[in-house]
């Protein structure tokens, strides 16, 4: 069966998604209370409809109870985006996800019901800050407030080397999970893979520890 999912605001970061989602293949409600955002979504959205998210019963009568995720982006009405959350809490929704405007709002959604509190502009700000900090940091990605997961091009300090040598555990207390190499990728690679340029390595770990990773192994000197 279609999993089905709704979208609340239609803004650059939900209209974002509902495209994605639809383009995917999914049932997608789209919720808008400005008409033109629901006009320029009814031929890619399943549904889409001018509603006041903050309306229980405007919400009751679009079936919202029967969908199985509901991704609220309601961007610069915080007291809006709250007033949805509760509700849609309320309404038993299993599956809650809600975009943040700051860490205050971030604090109240994780409260009162949402299940997964995303902070796009925060997150997108760091991974930018990480590559390019260095040309070798691919990515990053947040796992937790301490962990992280980095992708990072094998430099000058580890071109020629192997996992074993470079003790990458041992000295910074973090793991290589994978390398990718062109189209392959090796999870959990053997201790004697010797890194060759173009290796892309995936290590995971505390903040602290991939950071000094980062600063001695990843950013080259010049
Ligand atoms: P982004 O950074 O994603 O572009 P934005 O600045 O466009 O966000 P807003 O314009 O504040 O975000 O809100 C996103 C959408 O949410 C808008 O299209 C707005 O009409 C819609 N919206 C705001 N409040 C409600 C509500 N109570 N019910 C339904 N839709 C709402």
């Amino acid at each position: 069966m279609k999993r089905e999912f709704a979208v609340i605001g239609l803004g650059r970061f939900g209209g974002s998604i509902c495209r994605e989602l639809s383009k995917e293949g999914m049932e997608v409600l789209a919720i808008d209370s400005d008409e033109d955002k629901i006009n320029e979504f009814k031929n890619i959205a399943s549904h889409a409809v001018i509603a006041d998210s903050t309306d229980e019963a405007s919400l009751k009568e679009l079936g919202i109870k029967n969908i199985d995720h509901v991704i609220v982006a309601i961007g610069d009405n915080i007291q809006a985006s709250i007033l949805t959350t509760v509700i849609l809490h309320d309404l038993g929704i299993k599956r809650i996800t809600v975009k943040a405007q700051n860490d205050y709002h971030e604090k109240i959604l994780n409260k009162i019901g949402a299940n997964h509190v995303v902070h796009p502009e925060r997150d997108m700000g760091k991974r930018i800050a990480h590559s390019i900090i260095s040309n070798n940091i691919l990515d990053y990605l947040e796992l937790s407030d301490d962990h992280s997961i980095v992708e990072v091009k094998a430099g000058k300090k580890l071109i020629g080397k192997t996992l074993v040598e470079l003790d990458i555990r041992a000295r910074y207390g973090c793991n290589v999970v994978a390398i990718k190499q062109g189209k392959n990728i090796n999870v959990s690679p053997a201790a004697d893979e010797t890194l060759k340029e173009d290796d892309i390595l995936i290590v995971i770990g505390a903040d602290k520890d991939i950071s000094r990773f980062e600063k001695q192994l990843v950013i080259d000197d010049d």
